[in-house]
């Protein structure tokens, strides 16, 4: 590849003097494009890191590329290299990987073309809701309500000018197809994928088998759509297999696992709402899907899937239906740069996202976006390593003592650290709740001022320093005498 086909000559020599000025190491580099072809513009945006390039993603757009330099001069792009550009994928932005000299490029991914947006027309659809429209002859007694053309105007405007907006719609707006109909015009006139993100499976498959059918009579576009739904939904046939194996070596006789078994032969979906009942929880978690234990293509049932087939589904469609807690999960996996690895993001790429019901999506996109302290889970690990029950020593440490002598000195450290994250975790737990008033929940951002956060940064700075120095004690050798 001739490096002068991808980037403009004065940027060549532009990043040339950059990585002379960086000791020649490492450097990430933005470039602009037109439309997703040849590099016209550069800027320097990290020295040495390739870990920050997910944090990064804010400073670009669809159709930028990022270049990275390999001082070794070995092209080849590495792991973290292609996890890095899987993720900078789904954006749209590619990855190249170029040497010190810049006269040679390694294209791990191309960036999308970037299309011109279409428009859509606002004036036309709002035509539709009007009496003598489309949607009067569909009913009866048709009224036509003020309060959902505002919204489908409103959410015209934001789809048009890539804007983000909030509406609140009281009960019988018909906000579901204020959003379908321009969604669904949208979808046809730009090729993007639109994501529905609700709080409640009700409202999912009430959008999916009514309102969207209705939504693509009235504006004459019917996209594929559909509900996407975590893996743990879904039946796994190597567990299940593995499930009704054990049973058969134990002599047990599952009545449940049997009708599931003639299930898994008939249904299409594999689904566990698509069961005439709801198993018991033990026996479900036994035999849905999980990631870790997923082999994937190496599955001999991949073929047959039904978490695949999902996923091929949703791959097929313009409009997926899902709810908070999957968004938040496919989110947080982007943002952490998980992508290319074996468990890839949960949704195809997607560039829009319409949220109902969303005053549930604080709690959801919480739970993804923060780091969780439990004072209880810290002990409950420490006391399984060293513990006094009626004044008795037990626990994993005197166990290794007794059975294997360790010699290390840094062992006998270990009660007294163990002592010591938990007065720390338990100052912390307790400092923490001296913080939540009356009520015993709230944002850390809301609650606090700013010596009150310090405190607490300060009980966890503790804490981690215990921790850490807990994790430096390693590993130890042991006499089997
Ligand atoms: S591919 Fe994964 S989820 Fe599917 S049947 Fe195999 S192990 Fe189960």
């Amino acid at each position: 590849m001739n490096i002068k086909d991808r980037i403009v000559q004065k940027e060549i020599f532009s990043i040339k003097r950059e990585i002379e000025s960086a000791d020649n190491n490492e450097i990430l580099i933005i470039g602009h494009t037109e439309r997703g072809k040849k590099v016209f513009a550069t800027e320097v945006v990290a020295h040495g890191n390739k870990i920050s390039v997910p944090a990064l993603k804010q400073y670009m757009q669809k159709g930028d590329v990022v270049l990275h330099n390999h001082p070794s001069g070995n092209l080849s792009p590495s792991n973290a290299d292609i996890n890095i550009a899987a993720m900078l994928g789904s954006y749209g932005i590619g990855f190249y990987i170029i040497n010190n000299e810049v006269d040679k490029l390694y294209i791990v991914s191309e960036p999308v073309e970037v299309k011109k947006v279409e428009s859509v027309d606002s004036f036309k659809l709002l035509k539709l809701l009007k009496p003598g429209g489309i949607i009067s002859s569909l009913f009866n007694h048709y009224e036509e309500r003020e309060s959902q053309a505002v919204m489908l105007e409103t959410v015209i405007e934001s789809f048009n000018k890539s804007k983000i907006s909030v509406i609140e719609a009281g009960t019988g707006t018909g906000k579901s197809l204020a959003y379908l109909i321009p969604v669904f015009k949208w979808t046809e006139k730009n090729y993007e994928r639109v994501v529905i993100s609700t709080a409640t499976i009700n409202l999912q498959q009430q959008i999916v088998e009514n309102d969207a059918i209705l939504a693509a009579k009235i504006c004459g576009v019917n996209p594929k759509i559909s509900i996407v739904k975590g893996r743990s939904n879904y039946v796994c046939h190597k567990r299940y297999y593995e499930r009704l194996e054990e049973n058969a070596l134990f002599n047990e006789n599952d009545e449940e696992l049997k009708i599931i078994g003639e299930w898994l032969e008939t249904t299409k979906t594999g689904d566990r709402s698509d069961l005439s009942f709801y198993p018991k929880d033990d026996l479900w978690g036994n035999i849905c899907s999980e990631a870790e234990l997923c082999t994937g293509i190496r599955c001999p049932w991949h073929e047959k899937c039904f978490v695949l087939k999902a996923r091929k589904r949703a791959s097929a469609s313009k409009v997926l239906v899902v709810n908070h807690h999957l968004l938040f999960s496919d989110l947080s996996m982007r943002r952490n740069g998980n992508l290319g690895s074996d468990e890839p993001a949960v949704l195809p790429p997607f560039m829009r996202i319409i949220f109902d019901e969303a005053h549930n999506i604080e709690k959801s996109a919480s739970s993804y976006f923060s780091e969780s302290f439990s004072f209880t889970t810290i002990s409950k690990y420490l006391k399984r390593i060293v513990r006094v029950v009626r004044g008795k020593n037990i626990g994993l440490y005197y166990y290794v003592k007794k059975s294997y002598k360790p010699a290390d000195k840094a062992f006998t450290k270990i009660p007294g650290i163990v002592k010591k994250i938990l007065a720390s975790a338990e100052n912390l737990d307790i400092g923490i709740l001296s913080l939540l008033g009356k009520s015993g929940s709230s944002l850390f951002n809301d609650l606090i001022n700013d010596k009150s956060r310090a405190k607490v940064y300060e009980l966890i700075k503790v804490l981690n320093e215990k921790l850490l120095k807990f994790s430096a004690l390693g590993n130890f050798s042991v006499s089997n005498g």
